[in-house]
């Protein structure tokens, strides 16, 4: 991507808040107060484990979900607050979303034509039934399928040929962001490649804008211009690809890095693990402070009393964690406390 389109903020999500009742009048934070851009062309990889917040994020951005409070500017433009109708309807020509099961998320029912053609038929962007089915065709063979898959259902297709068809419907009315929310996770590794090359040979010849959400930094290491990384509910660390695999800061991006293996066996066997101890604990009642605390090997007092602050450490590379506030001795990185955690190097 040239450096000039990254420059230009597509998205701008400041202070994104999406809470949900939950019974006994508890609120499940599922992501609280996260801030980022997203710039034109680029892919903004989102990671973390699993209720982490990522695809609740995805899914409040494209208003599946209302916002709780914040604000999401998309191409200059407020979407975060109240919108009628229209203005969701609106909205959805120039975002789209792709999802993980591509079986679940396509109608059984309907025959391919008829998916793919929902939102040409909603924005009105077919003069004719022979233009929209035209398109149609010219759709599936931009997704590497042919005509003839047009008049079958979603049952007739493998696993990857039903994500293709999800891509297909999503670009149908040319939409310039699209949010991907795990994509490939539910395909076979022979297949995940695929997709993700067609994904980026898509964004080459239509100037697409991904926020390409995982579960796992392996996944979305070679996709992406620059990665977020999520732990209940918060941004915990951002920075571009490189920087995210070469120095992550938080322990946390450490964490998750160490779990990918690594194809040479020497290094393999000699890998540093930072093996995280406990379940996340849960976004109903998070962990006061930081909330990675009770996992951290690096946890000190301050942490269990103030939220660290989400800051730019260096150019394009952001952290919260005490470990990187200023005047915070560097030391205190080599001091974990014990409770619940331990640095273990793989023998
Ligand atoms: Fe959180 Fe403290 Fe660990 Fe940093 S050192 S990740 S602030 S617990």
């Amino acid at each position: 991507m040239a450096e000039k389109e990254k420059k230009e903020k597509l998205l701008e999500i400041k202070h994104l808040k999406k809470y949900f009742k939950v019974a006994h009048k508890d609120v499940l934070k599922a992501v609280d107060d996260i801030s980022f851009d997203i710039y034109k062309g680029e892919t903004f990889g989102l990671v973390g484990e699993s209720g982490c917040g990522k695809s609740t994020t995805g899914r409040t951005i494209i208003r599946l979900y209302e916002p709780t409070s914040g604000d999401v500017v998309f191409a200059g433009e407020a979407i975060g607050g109240k919108l009628s109708h229209r203005a969701k309807r609106d909205l959805t020509s120039k975002m789209q979303m792709i999802f993980q099961d591509p079986y679940a998320s396509l109608n059984p029912r309907m025959m391919v034509k008829d998916i793919i053609a929902e939102g040409l038929n909603i924005h009105h962007l077919a003069k004719s039934p022979k233009e929209r089915l035209q398109r149609v065709f010219d759709l599936l063979e931009t997704v590497g399928l042919n005509r003839e898959h047009a008049n079958r259902y979603p049952h007739e297709f493998s696993g990857g040929q039903r994500q293709r068809i999800g891509i297909a419907r999503a670009l149908a009315v040319d939409p310039e962001f699209i949010i991907a929310d795990e994509p490939i996770s539910a395909l076979d590794v022979s297949i995940q490649a695929q997709v993700v090359n067609l994904l980026q040979k898509l964004q080459e010849e239509q100037g697409l804008t991904y926020l390409f959400i995982a579960h796992d930094l392996s996944m979305v290491k070679h996709i992406s211009d620059r990665v977020g990384v999520m732990y209940l509910g918060n941004m915990v660390e951002l920075a571009s690809s490189d920087e995210v695999y070469d120095h992550p800061l938080h322990p946390y991006t450490q964490a998750l890095l160490s779990a990918i293996p690594v194809a040479d066996p020497k290094v393999e066997r000699t890998r540093e693990r930072v093996i995280l101890q406990g379940e996340v604990p849960s976004p109903i009642n998070p962990p006061s402070g930081c909330r990675f605390r009770t996992r951290c090997p690096f946890a000190m007092d301050i942490c269990a009393k103030v939220r660290p602050k989400w800051h730019e450490v260096e150019k394009g590379h952001w952290v919260a964690c005490h470990l990187h506030d200023e005047g915070v001795s560097k030391d205190a990185a080599s001091q974990p406390a014990e409770a619940n955690n331990k640095i273990a190097a793989k023998k």
